[in-house]
């Protein structure tokens, strides 16, 4: 772990109390209070008349939520595309950004039932020292990105000391740079922010706690309360975007969704600077890999996604290279706001792509950047590579 400079030491103080917010409690309290069964009738138990009455509401609360992406909502799906779609035109305009995932290490401690990186997995571990991060940072950079996340498996070997290395030798090639790695506490994400990063992602995987611990087997992503309690910390640190996200599979989904709303809601009251956004990963194949408990079906994601929509019109909403070709061709006008594009989810994998058992899943998507550009402009929709800068940020 590194150490804020003890100059600077009285001032990160100061902002970290002006930045707690006047809404007391982390969400590891609701969770710990909440009834997972309670929350799965809330949906089983929806009807129609529910469905149709947060079908005609402009503000949708988490009640609201549930009704649209429960069985009772299905006859409903097109005009909840329908619906979705001019939503999003309306408050993203006519464009869908492409982002990059950067691997900087297959390394991790921890051993996750659905992660071909986990740590009984007899792979080849890899981190990369600083020339190959400038080698995948010119790849990437020569493809158009300029919004990059930052992904790692989770070790102690790859922390603070290493993020504070590199950092300054990515920032400066990209004007948005977020992270996905091992939850951190306040004051690392406040350090990680005056280096330039812009927003971080921690999915929860799952928001039952009995079940994240049968899948959470070892190391210390086994520590739920820590890990549900990361947005919290990095929204008092004053991280301009907060990513969530759960692992649609390992749980009823539908419940894991209502959770996830209430998660974000939670958020929202608290850390009214931050932007959210929510992505969809889906259980994939991958090294030792698990059959999902609970299938979602495309036409459900389709609901999810377009209930998220309805849900918050603000939100972001980010689709990976997990799902196939032909999903995400009919994603491109759902309500997505985001897409990676060519991903390498090996370390070094943009420079040399040719060690496939680095890999921590198999993607499914793997047209080129320009293909997926010309497909998402055959749509009538504008490739953005850049949707935000650091300058616009409140917390500056
Ligand atoms: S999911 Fe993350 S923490 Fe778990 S094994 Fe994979 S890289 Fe490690």
């Amino acid at each position: 772990m590194s150490s804020t400079p003890s100059s600077s030491t009285n001032t990160t103080k100061v902002r970290l109390l002006e930045q707690t917010p006047a809404i007391a409690g982390q969400f590891s309290e609701f969770v710990e209070n909440a009834d997972w069964q309670s929350v799965t009738r809330s949906h089983e138990e929806k009807t129609e008349q529910d469905v149709l009455r947060a079908l005609g509401k402009n503000k949708l609360n988490v009640d609201d939520f549930t009704a649209l992406i429960s069985p009772a909502a299905e006859p409903y799906l097109l005009e909840m595309v329908d619906k979705s779609e001019k939503l999003t035109l309306q408050r993203f305009g006519n464009t869908l950004s492409l982002f990059a995932p950067l691997y900087l290490s297959n390394t991790c401690a921890n051993e996750c039932t659905y992660c071909g990186f986990s740590m009984s997995n007899a792979i080849k571990r890899l981190t990369l020292n600083e020339s190959q991060v400038q080698k995948e940072v010119r790849a990437i950079k020569s493809k158009g990105f300029d919004h990059l996340l930052l992904v790692t498996g989770e070790t102690n070997k790859v922390s603070m000391p290493y993020f504070e290395r590199m950092i300054p030798h990515i920032k400066p090639h990209f004007s948005q740079l977020s992270m996905e790695v091992q939850p951190l506490d306040t004051a690392e994400y406040k350090t990680l922010q005056t280096i330039g990063l812009d927003g971080v992602l921690v999915y929860q995987e799952t928001y039952r706690r009995k079940t994240y611990l049968e899948h959470h087997l070892r190391g210390n992503k086994s520590n739920f309360n820590y890990r549900l309690d990361a947005p919290d910390r990095i929204g008092q640190a004053g991280i301009h975007k907060i990513g969530l996200g759960v692992l649609l599979g390992l749980e009823d989904w539908r419940t894991d969704s209502v959770m996830m709303a209430h998660h974000l809601r939670h958020l929202q009251k608290r850390y009214w600077r931050s932007r959210f956004s929510v992505a969809f990963p889906r259980i994939r194949p991958c090294e030792g890999g698990i059959v999902p408990k609970s299938v979602i079906s495309d036409r459900q994601l389709v609901q999810l996604i377009a209930a998220w929509r309805l849900f918050d019109r603000d939100l972001e909403m980010s689709l990976s290279t997990r799902e196939s070709a032909e999903f995400r061709n009919h994603a491109v006008r759902m309500g997505f706001t985001t897409m990676s594009a060519e991903s390498k989810t090996q370390p070094g994998g943009y420079a040399d792509d040719s060690q496939e058992a680095l890999e921590q899943f198999e993607i499914s998507d793997e047209r080129s950047v320009a293909d997926i550009s010309a497909m998402i402009r055959s749509q009538g929709r504008e490739v953005v590579w850049k949707d935000w800068d650091p300058a616009l940020s409140n917390s500056k």
